[in-house]
């Protein structure tokens, strides 16, 4: 399988080459030069297997340049049971993603955030860390990763790359702004290879530091400087394996369609559904959520992307869905415009330039049915409104996130299929808004007890590039 980029370059990377990079040299995305088909007899096949197999069989079909059993043994490695050990409902306790009707036949839940860190992205950056780690042992590299985070992003990387060889990682979160959990769920790792730095800021101060250190092209290369972000290939390909494993779970033959809603922010999660659905796997609907930052359910309305300044981004009870602009979208519109570089690149210079763009003035935006896709947003008042309706009517407590889903979910039942809401993070992590909407304390897996109190090893600094260089340089010896 090769790898283009949605901008122009042509298709002449394997996804090894791509795997510890981010924008491909022009800008752009890297996708695969044409989805892979899924047949009738591999579906078939795959909804028995379980969820180590599958994710080896879906991604063996992206990933042609590791070999089969090496590819095969890192994907054991990485969905096991360990791993994946915060599992709550479900019918089956020992499944790494289950599934949990709240209305038979209609509505479900499917638990993705069981992982070390309790939120959906544990799934892929566990891989991402064991496929780093095998690539750089075989080509005897190394990398420093580099990276801005304001909660889930940050602590899912560093729980994925904690103690493997030729991988550091280096942090940098706002000062005082996360929640207490998060901050101890960082900040009390004590691991040689990961470095949590404090900047005295806002996420947006700390952004802005990454991408001066990273646009510093002598020093990322002198100093092997690597990112994790949403946009990393792996991690979109790594997604993908869920909503296979979701479709099995959900339906009793492959004759049967179903709707996803996700909530989402940077697109990365939802765009492997898409990607899933040019698959073959027969998902009828793609339902997007979002919060008050509704970028995306403007685009899905009404054909208009305009991305927001980080002044106009709105600070929300589902943080990590607080976006101005969605990293991962550039994915869809080039499917969305018929695969045309040129159309996509001419897209992104008025949004590069702080524009906009409006398809309505084009063939495209009439497409997007064909692609499934419907939308919504929902608010602080929403989230509380079905946070309590989903604890009184079926005992089920959901985080911040997860309601954005399944307020949009309701307000668009296809009717004719089931939806399966994407859980995405544990309430415990946005412990205060559950106390707001529920009047108690969240669960808490019992492996997080009194993790606030633990030692915790951070830097505190000040917002200043040279500053962080240096602290980068002196401890990669
Ligand atoms: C990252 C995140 C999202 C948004 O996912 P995208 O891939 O950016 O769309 C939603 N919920 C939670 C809990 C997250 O951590």
């Amino acid at each position: 399988m090769k790898y283009l980029s949605t901008r122009g370059q042509p298709a002449d990377h394997e996804f090894c080459d791509i795997l510890l990079g981010g924008l491909a040299p022009d800008g752009g995305l890297y996708l695969p030069e044409s989805y892979p088909q899924v047949t009738r007899a591999e579906l078939d096949a795959w909804r028995v297997l379980s969820y180590a197999e599958l994710a080896f069989a879906v991604l063996s079909k992206f990933i042609t340049d590791i070999p089969a059993d090496d590819l095969r043994a890192i994907c054991a490695k990485t969905y096991t049971p360990q791993v994946y050990r915060h599992v709550r409902g479900g019918e089956d306790a020992r499944e790494i993603t289950p599934l949990t009707w709240l209305e038979p036949g209609r509505l479900a839940l499917l638990e993705l955030s069981n992982g070390p860190t309790l939120a959906f992205k544990d799934m892929a950056m566990q891989l991402l860390g064991n496929l780093f780690e095998y690539v750089l042992d075989k080509r005897g590299e190394q990398i420093n990763i580099l990276g801005a985070t304001s909660g889930d992003t940050g602590s899912a990387a560093e729980y994925a790359m904690r103690g493997k060889h030729r991988v550091r990682v280096f942090m940098l979160s706002p000062h005082g702004r996360m929640s207490a959990f998060q901050r101890a769920q960082m900040y009390s790792l004590d691991e040689a290879n990961i470095f949590n730095i404090a900047v005295e800021g806002m996420f947006d101060d700390a952004q802005d530091i990454v991408k001066a250190v990273s646009n510093d092209a002598a020093f990322k290369a002198k100093h092997r400087i690597g990112a994790v972000n949403s946009i990393n290939w792996a991690r979109v390909a790594a997604q993908i394996v869920y909503y296979f494993k979701g479709y099995f779970a959900a339906t009793k033959s492959n004759d049967e369609e179903i709707a996803f809603c996700v909530p989402s922010g940077n697109f990365g999660n939802i765009c492997a559904g898409h990607i899933a659905r040019q698959m073959g796997l027969p998902i009828g609907r793609l339902i997007l959520a979002t919060n008050e930052n509704d970028v995306l359910d403007e685009f899905f309305r009404t054909g208009v992307y305009r991305p927001r300044r980080s002044a106009e981004t709105q600070v929300t009870s589902s943080p990590s869905m607080d976006i101005s602009k969605a990293s991962n979208f550039e994915r869809f519109v080039f499917d969305l415009v018929g695969r045309d570089p040129r159309v996509v690149a001419d897209l992104w210079r008025k949004v590069d330039a702080g524009g906009a763009f409006d398809l309505n003035d084009t063939p495209y935006f009439a497409r997007v049915p064909e692609f499934g896709f419907v939308s919504g947003s929902s608010s602080h008042a929403d989230r509380l409104a079905t946070i309590r309706k989903v604890w009184a009517d079926y005992g089920v407590m959901i985080d911040t996130h997860t309601a954005d889903g399944v307020k949009v979910a309701c307000e668009n039942m296809p009717g004719d299929m089931p939806v399966v809401v994407l859980e995405t993070a544990q309430p415990v992590k946005f412990a205060e808004t559950i106390r707001e909407a529920l009047g108690r304390e969240p669960d808490r897996p019992a492996d997080f007890d009194g993790i606030e109190d633990l030692p915790q090893h951070v830097e505190v600094m000040a917002p200043d590039v040279d500053a962080v260089k240096e602290f980068i340089v002196r401890h990669i010896g």
